[in-house]
């Protein structure tokens, strides 16, 4: 049943679990709102109506037509459709032609010419269908480059419209890398005052930056992680943007995401060949051998460590210094497995690793949700090189399934890892982004495998980590209170 009571507390965000997901981002839109509602707080979340998005199990009806939008021409408008996500209403935002496409952002060549105008449009589409549904918020919380610029117009409109006099809103940036940076000529027609043009405003170097309009303009920011938040005001972090993170560094705090383990259960998870816990790990050993025989790798690896990579293969994710220490690691007598999809150059050279490896390096390149689960269960060991992470969640799921993480100790890795030799080892951190480093401490891992007591210690002191997101979402909502948002 949807909460009887209109949401007090708005997510605009362009992917939300399980109907669109291209990242992390999706996952947390899935699980937080939900929380949220179930903690007592009214609570909704806008999302835009893509062609490629899974509804069939929660029927859309339509809430309001025509819902004026007024960019980037006058008279246009949009459709707000509502489903009904666990008891909270997620309305979606429908314009065929922006959002009825194959991807949400862009092709395998590039991203789509229009992206600029399509989720200023999503910002506008969003704050009117707040506004015509005539919902009682407190407070609009943005997620991303996508949703940033919403932040700007409540600031604007708050000085004029006594709708919006009172609303709050809070920005988390879930990867500072990602900004929506357009020419500027597409900041005269978007709606903003000629005042919004400046160094401490969307301007970044004569581009209009839709996320540095978010930092400039919102209330309160957020990242997702604690060293992530203090790593972004430095320049190595910074993406260009620490100068003015840092002008508003007392607005920014670090909250870590936190996990659904509703659906990241190895206990509970439909994916699996055989399902398993804390007290009884065998069931891992059957779902490392239907991993084994799905990806067809050599069987003798059943007694041997599987490691494996989810992600995007991008240079964030460290796929490059993987794929370097792959001969190496073939030397080790193991087993590797990747699933992911991202820079054509690093899924060519994968794949022609693959070919070289037959059965040892086994590779899928594309999107399978279903398979992630079963290569966070079927492998021993999970690897994570990222150069930075705002939070990461593959690392704690992978915890969860007893697949101890290697990882580079940045942003959210280095707050979610207990790295060994530590008490209460969770997982095997480096500092430095180097092929050799990174390839130094698999084989530490690798040695650790080898003695089985201390394995299964590390596995299970992983599996015990608690990252539910309760504690998270207990954070927000002093951050909400702070800003007014009454419980
Ligand atoms: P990101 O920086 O991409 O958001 P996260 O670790 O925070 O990284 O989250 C990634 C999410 O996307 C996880 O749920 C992970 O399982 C999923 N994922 C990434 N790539 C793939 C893929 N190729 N197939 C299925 N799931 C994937």
């Amino acid at each position: 049943m949807i909460q009887s009571v209109k949401p007090e507390l708005v997510f605009i965000a362009s992917e939300m679990y399980p109907f669109s997901k291209s990242g992390g981002l999706a996952d947390v839109l899935g699980v937080l709102p939900l929380t949220l509602s179930r903690m007592g707080i009214p609570v909704a979340v806008i999302t835009p109506l893509y062609g490629r998005l899974s509804t069939s199990a929660y029927p859309l009806r339509l809430v309001c037509e025509n819902c004026p939008v007024g960019y980037p021409w006058p008279t246009i408008s949009a459709d707000i459709y509502q489903a009904d996500y666990q008891g909270i209403p997620v309305y979606f935002i429908d314009r065929g032609e922006f959002f009825d496409r194959r991807h949400y952002y862009c092709t395998a060549k590039n991203d789509y010419f229009d992206n600029c105008e399509r989720f200023i449009f999503f910002c506008r589409a969003a704050l009117s269908a707040i506004q015509r549904l005539d919902f009682p918020v407190s407070v609009v919380h943005v997620h991303d480059w996508h949703a940033a610029l919403a932040t700007a117009f409540v600031y604007f409109w708050r000085q004029h419209d006594s709708f919006w006099a009172d609303v709050k809103t809070v920005m988390t940036i879930h990867n500072l890398a990602f900004q929506g940076r357009f020419s500027n000529r597409l900041f005269w027609n978007s709606g903003l005052p000629d005042e919004a043009w400046n160094m401490d405003g969307v301007e970044f170097y004569d581009s209009f930056n839709l996320l540095k309009g978010g930092i400039a303009y919102a209330d309160r920011i957020t990242t997702v992680s604690p060293t992530y938040a203090q790593e972004i005001v430095t320049p190595r972090f910074g993406c260009g943007l620490e100068g003015i993170l840092a002008k508003r560094k007392d607005a920014l705090v670090g909250v870590l995401n936190g996990v659904d383990y509703s659906v990241w259960s190895p206990g509970q998870d439909t994916f699996l060949e055989q399902t398993y816990d804390l007290d009884d790990l065998s069931g891992k050993a059957i779902c490392k051998k239907a991993l084994i025989r799905e990806m067809r790798l050599d069987p003798n690896l059943e007694n041997r460590p599987i490691l494996g990579f989810i992600g995007r293969l991008r240079g964030q994710k460290g796929i490059d210094l993987l794929l370097d220490i792959i001969p190496a690691l073939m030397r080790e007598d193991v087993g590797v497995v990747v699933l992911g999809e991202g820079k054509p150059a690093h899924e060519a050279r994968l794949l022609d690793l693959m070919e070289k490896y037959p059965g040892c390096l086994c590779a899928h390149v594309g999107y399978t949700e279903e398979l992630a689960h079963q290569i966070q269960a079927g492998t021993d060991i999970f690897l994570m090189p990222s150069r930075y992470e705002p939070c990461g969640l593959t690392q704690l799921y992978s915890l969860r399934y007893g697949t101890p993480p290697v990882a580079t100790a940045v942003g959210g890795l280095k707050d979610t890892i207990v790295s060994y030799p530590f008490p209460g080892t969770t997982g095997f951190t480096f500092a430095e982004s180097t092929p050799a480093i990174f390839l130094q401490c698999v084989k530490k891992a690798l040695t650790a495998w080898e003695n089985k007591a201390l394995w299964k210690k590390i596995q299970t002191n992983g599996m015990r980590a608690d990252f539910s997101w309760n504690k998270s979402a207990q954070r927000y909502l002093e951050l909400y209170a702070d800003l007014g948002l009454k419980k």
